[in-house]
């Protein structure tokens, strides 16, 4: 005998928390989700907000009752680890320094972090210089309770880290280090060359590559270039290259996995509301029944 059971996924969508911590909880339980990511700054990089205690003990509270899954945090755009401008550099170091003092408050365990743009001096150089800078931050991560996790790009202009062996290069430049890990990125992946509508030979090579196990959260997006286009412009589920086909065997694999899975599709709460709804009851999976 079979029954259908709701799968346990952690998914949610990029919420802003302009209005507070508690307030993107609250928005995110309200579409249906048991996660969401945040911009730990404006996406540009500038000052941050003090972290108002009482409002993230509020947040917290729901996301206990809700049984939520651990959250998502993303680094600005701004951020580059190996910029041929010292100054963009130093400014990375500090922001990121104090973002994981932040997250440690807030409790939240990882943020996301695009590898970096070379700007000309070449993918190895840039991965080189990632790995040094890394280095140095990932004791200060450590002690924050707070993963890094690099993202793969879809490797437009100079951007690091769009092929698995170049994350995999950075991981290892940095002494396979316990708070580094990997966010992917289904648009990115696609651009990058990954055809997710062959996941098995995609899953293997993340495992072959970077090993599952450093996999810290699943970006799902759709895209609206092909295979290879090196662009990323992010689509909404199932109305871009993808489609819904596209991503179904994937979802099928890491649904039982500990992973958040965050959209980042260009959407309304409402139209998140509508993917977190139709990727959770397309997942929805048969087990044994007991006795
Ligand atoms: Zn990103």
């Amino acid at each position: 005998m079979f029954r259908m059971v709701k799968s346990l996924m952690w998914i949610g969508s990029h919420v802003s928390i302009a209005k507070g911590f508690c307030a993107a909880v609250e928005a995110s339980v309200a579409m249906g989700a048991n996660t969401f990511q945040f911009f730990t700054r404006n996406p540009r990089g500038g000052n941050a907000k003090a972290l108002d205690l009482a409002d993230i003990a509020k947040g917290r509270a729901i996301m206990a009752k809700k049984g939520f899954g651990p959250l998502v945090a993303h680094a600005p755009y701004t951020y580059n680890l190996c910029s041929v401008k010292p100054e963009v550099v130093s400014f990375t170091m500090t922001h990121l320094e104090e973002d994981f003092s932040r997250l440690r408050v807030m409790g939240v365990d990882r943020v996301v972090l695009h590898p970096g743009m070379h700007g000309g001096q070449g993918t190895e150089t840039g991965i080189r210089l990632i790995s040094e800078k890394l280095n140095r931050l990932l004791p200060l991560a450590e002690e924050a309770g707070v993963k890094i996790l690099l993202e793969g790009m879809a490797g437009a202009g100079s951007e690091v880290g769009s092929r698995f062996e170049e994350l995999a290069a950075i991981i290892q430049g940095c002494g396979t280090h316990p708070c580094l890990g990997v966010c992917i990125d289904s648009c990115h992946m696609t651009g990058a060359g990954y055809d997710l509508r062959h996941w098995s030979a995609v899953q293997e090579a993340i495992e072959a590559v970077i090993g599952w196990d450093k996999v810290g959260a699943l970006h799902l997006n759709d895209t609206l270039h092909g295979l290879g286009s090196r662009k990323d412009r992010h689509a909404r589920l199932g109305e871009g290259y993808l489609g819904y086909e596209g991503i179904m065997e994937m979802l099928e694999d890491i649904k039982d996995q500990p992973l958040p899975v965050i959209l980042e599709t260009p959407n309304t709460e409402a139209g998140y509301a509508m993917e977190i709804q139709w990727v959770l009851s397309n997942i929805d999976h048969k087990v044994q029944e007991e006795g």
